[in-house]
């Protein structure tokens, strides 16, 4: 499944995959970028999405 995480870093959605393995504190992003595990994820991206998160997911 498929979700979307705001990043604080860079003020952009992510592209969070749930299935895939993650570190303990944080998920990795599609794009490789790191978004903090407690941050809260949503089913529909909210305010602006990372570039390269979006490309991937919309394929
Ligand atoms: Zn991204």
């Amino acid at each position: 499944m498929l979700l979307w995480g705001w990043s604080r870093v860079d003020g952009r959605a992510h592209a969070l995959d749930s299935n895939a393995e993650h570190p303990a504190l944080v998920s990795v992003a599609r794009c490789g970028h790191r978004v903090l595990r407690q941050t809260t994820v949503f089913d529909v991206p909210q305010g602006p999405r990372c570039p390269s998160c979006a490309r991937r997911a919309d394929r």
